[in-house]
């Protein structure tokens, strides 16, 4: 699965902040519905890589983004959870996708129970 790789290189992003895998409480990730990636799946496989990888069982935030789209023909800027909608004000397929390809690491929270 895709996004088994997907959440293997997040958590070795975070392996390398940390200098070795530790117990964390969160990650949060902001995903854009462009991005490619599915956030259900990568919502499923995370908790098992995260444990396998030696994270202890942090809970995974998704901050979903939506797609940012300026209409060519009115100028109207709108957001979507997808991009297979025309413009709301005048319903023209013109337009420039600005944004919704997100894919970042926001934080990673260390476990309060990770003192020695
Ligand atoms: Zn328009």
């Amino acid at each position: 699965m895709h996004e088994v790789s997907i959440a293997e290189s997040i958590l070795d992003l975070i392996e390398r902040q940390l200098g070795r895998p530790r117990e964390l409480s969160e990650v949060a990730i902001r995903l854009g519905p462009l991005s490619g990636v599915s956030a259900d799946s990568l919502d499923f496989c995370f908790p098992t890589v995260a444990f396998h990888k030696g994270f202890g069982s942090p809970i995974l935030t998704l901050e979903r983004t939506l797609v940012t789209i300026r209409c060519d023909a009115c100028g109207t800027t709108y957001h979507l959870p997808d991009p297979i909608s025309p413009c709301p004000s005048c319903h023209s397929w013109h337009r420039t996708i600005l944004g919704g390809d997100e894919f970042e690491l926001l934080s990673a929270t260390l476990s309060e129970e990770n003192h020695v």
